[in-house]
């Protein structure tokens, strides 16, 4: 039997309380179970309780073993003198406070319907990748419906979340803020930190000196990189690295410069290499200036994919690392790359501008890219839709990918709205 769920039990009253007495003899009667404490302190707060003659409202502690109160230090800690009430799948020793000298306790062992417990046991112990899948296609649709609402906005609250973190620690500076985040998604997962890194130690101040100016750009974050360090043979590499030295010199970068050796260039497809993702930030930032305003005004999808089309030109036809030439092939941002983009730098960008400045129509707006844009397909969002759950949108696989990775993988089942509701079809 797990803690979490007699705090299920308690929770939701889903046990006999016929002829219910505190181990003392006396009769209660639970008029409110009170609210669910996930701090410190009492498992439940504001609970409502008859015990003998008198109505106490307070805190209710629960336990597996009446002894884990002496185990967690709870008669050490005055923060427990005020609990009412102690609830208990086995008594085993009997329990002190200072405010009441015996801490009334009732058992729950023998008052549960073992099917409940059986169907919770299958969940936990079910080794699938979605351990309710036997039972989920048949939970109505508004309740899956209502979760995924409440797994979405607790998505976007995280990033929103790691946006402000970024966004204190620049003084709240958005444009700086913005440039960081989409800097560190041009990294598409395998040299994101690395983006982020580079992005940290060469501000977007420094960028916006030379905006317009797009080799300079490139020398910049090329160079700043520590991916012009080498001998090379051609002139174009050859020239970045002349204009890097000269702009490090003039804007004193040298002493915190990172080295080649930090980028990952191994398993990965050429177009996604370090060094074209460099040149394709550098050719954004060049013919998009204030790109967090020009995100800010992109009021449909269209427009805000526009502000992402980026085509390399020139020495990157025919390279994807210097001095070794390849075939032609024009280089430009895809669409899944743009959609990336959005789903992981606009708008947890506008989430968080939304929120800081308590304007609601940018979360909205958040909300309509993320139901515009394709879902992302992978074995998490394969595997829901073989379950039959509809899959189309970002907002559908986001959310999905969420109720697997925050709740299905630790069987958090009965903290879920779709758990809740398979368990109390006995
Ligand atoms: S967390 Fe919810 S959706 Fe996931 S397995 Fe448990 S009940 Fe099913």
């Amino acid at each position: 039997m797990r803690e979490e769920f007699l705090h299920y039990a308690w929770q939701h009253q889903l046990f006999n309380k016929e002829g219910l007495v505190t181990t003392q003899g006396q009769v209660v009667s639970i008029y409110s179970p009170g609210f669910h404490n996930h701090h410190s302190g009492p498992d439940f707060s504001m609970a409502k309780i008859k015990i003998g003659q008198l109505e106490w409202h307070g805190n209710v502690e629960i336990h597996y073993r009446s002894s884990d109160w002496i185990a967690h230090q709870h008669h050490t800690d005055a923060a427990y003198d005020n609990v009412i009430l102690h609830v208990v799948w086995k008594d085993d020793a009997p329990i002190k406070n200072l405010q009441l000298g015996y801490v009334p306790t009732i058992v729950l062992n023998n008052r549960i319907d073992p099917l409940l417990i059986a169907k919770f046991d299958g969940l936990l112990k079910n080794k699938n990748k979605i351990p309710c899948e036997n039972t989920f296609p048949e939970v109505d649709g508004l309740v899956k419906l209502a979760m995924l609402d409440r797994v979405m906005t607790e998505r976007l609250e995280q990033k929103s979340a790691e946006v402000l973190q970024l966004l204190v620690k620049n003084n709240y500076d958005w444009e700086e803020t913005a440039y960081q985040l989409l800097a560190k998604n041009f990294g598409f997962k395998i040299n994101s930190q690395a983006m982020l890194t580079l992005s940290e130690k060469l501000s977007f101040k420094i960028l916006a000196k030379q905006t317009a100016k797009v080799f300079e750009l490139e020398a910049l974050l090329l160079g700043h990189a520590g991916l012009l360090d080498d001998y090379f043979q051609e002139d174009y590499p050859l020239a970045l690295k002349k204009e890097y030295q000269y702009l490090a010199k003039k804007y004193d970068l040298l002493s915190y410069k990172m080295t080649g050796n930090e980028w990952k260039f191994s398993k990965m497809r050429p177009p996604n290499f370090p060094t074209i993702r460099l040149a394709e930030l550098a050719s954004l930032l060049s013919q998009r200036q204030h790109l967090f305003s020009k995100i800010l005004e992109a009021d449909s999808y269209t427009q805000l994919a526009e502000i992402f089309k980026v085509n390399l030109s020139g020495y990157w036809d025919n390279h994807y690392v210097f001095d070794k030439p390849s075939a032609l092939k024009p280089k430009s941002i895809g669409k899944s790359s743009i959609e990336n983009l959005i789903l992981n730098t606009v708008v947890p960008l506008l989430v968080c501008y939304s929120k800081e400045k308590s304007q609601q129509e940018y979360m909205d707006r958040a909300i309509q890219f993320l139901e515009t844009i394709a879902a992302e397909q992978n074995n998490i969002t394969a595997y829901w839709q073989s379950l039959g759950q509809p899959v189309n949108t970002a907002f559908d696989s986001q959310a999905l990918i969420g109720l697997h990775n925050n709740y299905c993988k630790s069987k958090s089942c009965l903290q879920c709205t779709i758990g809740n509701t398979i368990l109390s079809k006995l």
